[in-house]
């Protein structure tokens, strides 16, 4: 397959994971008390730069095209949303109360880090 055939694919495949990765981080954000956030996610066709189009979740280009991989990758483009000033830090480590980043195990498994250096727990247990 050449990048021209391939790219719609991609691109597809991009766009419904970052979108069911952002819903299930909304679900996560509104079961912790907080508001949804207007997450824009962004789709783009290839261009030279882009040859395989590009996806993007709050500016936070999504480069993986497995669910986990892009999970992480969409956490954080939706932290960097919520941490604009006047809103808020999260998730917060329940231990520490400090905040956390997403991060991906070796077995590809995307997990909540606390900044004091421990997993917190998988960023969406549920998705396989
Ligand atoms: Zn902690």
């Amino acid at each position: 397959m050449t990048t021209d055939h391939l790219a719609p694919h991609v691109t597809a495949r991009r766009t419904f994971l970052a979108e069911s990765s952002v819903a299930l981080l909304i679900r996560d954000i509104r079961a912790a008390g907080h508001p949804a956030p207007d997450i824009v996610i962004d789709v783009m066709d290839p261009d030279p730069q882009f040859r395989l189009g590009k996806v993007a979740v709050e500016g936070t280009h999504i480069q993986s095209v497995d669910a986990q991989g892009v999970l992480a990758e969409a956490a954080d483009g939706v932290q960097t949303y919520l941490a604009y000033p006047g809103w808020t830090v999260w998730p917060t480590c329940p231990a520490h109360g400090l905040g956390v980043h997403p991060s991906s195990t070796a077995a590809g498994v995307a997990e909540w880090v606390c900044s004091a250096g421990h997993v917190v727990r998988p960023i969406c247990p549920d998705l396989s």
